[in-house]
């Protein structure tokens, strides 16, 4: 049987929930209990594929092909294990299950109603992946308690509690505790309020974990357990942290996985084994070196609509053992007259993904530079794409040249629509998504950065490199080093004589973890700090 813990938000959104669910997840993992995390998210669209980088920062991709909240990175960057579909579950998810068996007619002549038939869709959803043998399953639930839309998931976690034998659910509740500098105070009453709305719902948070700029005293600790009717070990104080991955450290500190392990009866197991947790920590906080990284992209403003990449980046960091400085440099901005001032001070060139018209002529400026200037260049999706078009361009002098997606009447559309696309008019999950494999090829960069013939990643995409100009592209230099084994599609270009070159279809970054940096992310940020280093010796055009 699984043991379930729940974790709620309370006071204000953006506390950090997933960063939390994550670490505790990562201590029980690290003393030998199986663990899995899943998020509940509130909203109506059925997943978040549909959703503007804007609303909802990226879009995260599973192997099974879901498009998911970017919570599941971090489960994911933090234990190590891939997530799949059952990890992400909305309301509209929810209420599209219960709308088709109504009309299949399986509620036999019912009303149907949010409880129980809603709730007992939830309840459904949270236990799946607790039938797949974890002895842990985390159930993060978005949104902040008291939003009109989160009832109905705190309702089945109240059923849930009461159902289940009662050592066998656990609610944490993350709140904030603000200082108020005028007054030199940390203040709990929104803490107390949010615990109260909790309670009026039926839920009593076991464990409070309080996200504050100050330490906690013990009396204020005495004051939270009191109010909010935990015991004062229960109390945890989840100080702001200078790097992520160290969250997990001070949640072994406040001892967040024993009093959980505790309270559900289960035995310690051994100290957390976390020695190569600790070492990637070492490296991340006293690097030797530093890299200037430009990513080129439309939503730079937003540090959430690439936070894979970033993330991949702060892995890769640690393993060549330098601080990757990451330099946003919004796409609509590089104009011919001014690519060499924004660009010339970096180490490296990432061109990341993206949908739409917006800032493309920025992103093959970009790309000619870092061709031409041999600058480290990394593509990604959509940055593969641009690279197959400025290629075409400026080297096979295909005047025009781009994708469809832009351009639906160029007269060299070197990214096109599959057939199978072509037909396609409903938006949502209708991409190329999920793991593909792909075959890289001998003597190529990224066989000998990979170190495999057959290698799998995950794709969000719809265009394709159109292969009727690849024997005019790998003639004049670029060669086609990653194919889709299956159907001959291009899932990786690079440029034998630049120093690095390489643009894929794929997204590496969604594979990127702690323990297991991405091995793209890690060379190209070995080159970048070449570069850094050297950088006239890589100043040969190709
Ligand atoms: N817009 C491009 C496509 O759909 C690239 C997508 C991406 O970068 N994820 O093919």
């Amino acid at each position: 049987m699984a043991k379930y813990i729940f974790v709620t938000g309370g006071v204000t959104s953006s506390l950090g929930k997933g960063i939390i669910s994550a670490s505790l997840a990562k201590l029980l993992q690290a003393r030998g209990f199986s663990v899995t995390i899943q998020k509940f998210d509130p909203y109506i669209n059925v997943d978040p594929g549909t959703l503007n980088p804007y609303e909802h920062g990226e879009c995260y991709v599973t192997e099974d092909g879901a498009e998911t909240d970017l919570d599941l990175g971090h489960y994911e960057r933090f234990l190590n294990i891939p997530t799949t579909q059952a990890n992400n579950v909305t309301t509209g998810k929810i209420y599209q299950t219960v709308i088709n068996k109504e009309r299949e007619g399986a509620y036999l002549g019912k009303t149907v109603q949010v409880i129980p038939h809603i709730t007992d869709e939830i309840k459904r959803r949270m236990q799946l992946l607790g039938a797949q043998g974890y002895d842990i399953v985390i159930t993060e639930i978005g949104g902040t308690v008291g939003d009109i839309e989160s009832l109905p998931f705190i309702e089945a976690v109240r059923q849930l509690q009461w159902e289940l034998p009662d050592e066998d659910c656990l609610v944490v509740h993350l709140t904030l505790i603000p200082y108020l500098r005028a007054a030199k105070e940390l203040k709990t009453k929104p803490t107390q309020h949010s615990v109260k709305l909790m309670s009026e719902n039926g839920v009593n948070p076991d464990i409070i974990v309080c996200r504050t700029e100050h330490p906690l005293s013990p009396e204020i600790r005495r004051k939270i357990a009191l109010f909010c009717n935990v015991k004062q070990e229960a109390v945890i104080e989840a100080a702001d942290a200078s790097t992520i991955y160290e969250v997990p450290l001070t949640m072994m500190r406040e001892q967040l996985d024993v009093i959980c392990l505790r309270k559900m009866g289960l035995p310690l197991g051994h100290e957390p084994e976390l020695s190569a947790w600790k070492a990637f920590l070492d490296k991340l906080k006293y690097p030797k070196a530093k890299v200037s990284i430009g990513l080129i992209g439309k939503y730079i403003e937003l540090q959430d609509a690439y936070k894979s990449i970033l993330e991949a980046f702060v892995h890769a960091g640690a393993v060549n053992e330098c601080k990757v400085e990451v330099v946003n440099i919004h796409s609509e901005f590089i104009t011919p007259d001014n690519v060499d001032e924004k660009l010339a001070p970096l180490d490296g060139l990432l061109v990341a993904p993206g949908f739409g018209l917006r800032g493309i002529e920025g992103k093959i400026t970009a790309v000619r530079y870092a061709r031409e200037q041999g600058l480290p260049f990394f593509g990604i999706c959509l940055g593969m794409q641009m690279a197959a078009i400025e290629f075409s361009r400026n080297v096979l002098g295909l005047k025009g040249a781009h994708s469809t997606e832009m351009d639906p009447n160029t007269p060299y559309p070197v990214i096109d629509l599959m057939e199978g696309q072509k037909e396609i008019t409903e938006k949502g999950g209708t991409m190329r998504l999920g793991a593909y494999d792909c075959d890289t090829a001998p003597g190529s960069l990224v066989r000998s950065i990979y170190q495999h013939a057959r290698i799998s990643e995950r794709h969000r995409h719809r265009w394709e490199f159109n292969n009727v100009y690849l024997s005019d592209m790998e003639q004049a230099g670029m060669l086609a080093s990653g194919r889709n084994p299956e159907t001959g599609l291009v899932e990786v270009i690079e440029l034998p004589k630049h120093p690095f070159f390489i643009g894929v279809q794929f997204h590496p970054e969604l594979k990127s973890t702690v323990e297991n940096p991405h091995p793209l992310f890690v060379h190209f940020i070995a080159a970048a700090r070449a570069h850094a280093e050297n950088p006239s010796s890589d100043r040969k055009s190709s």
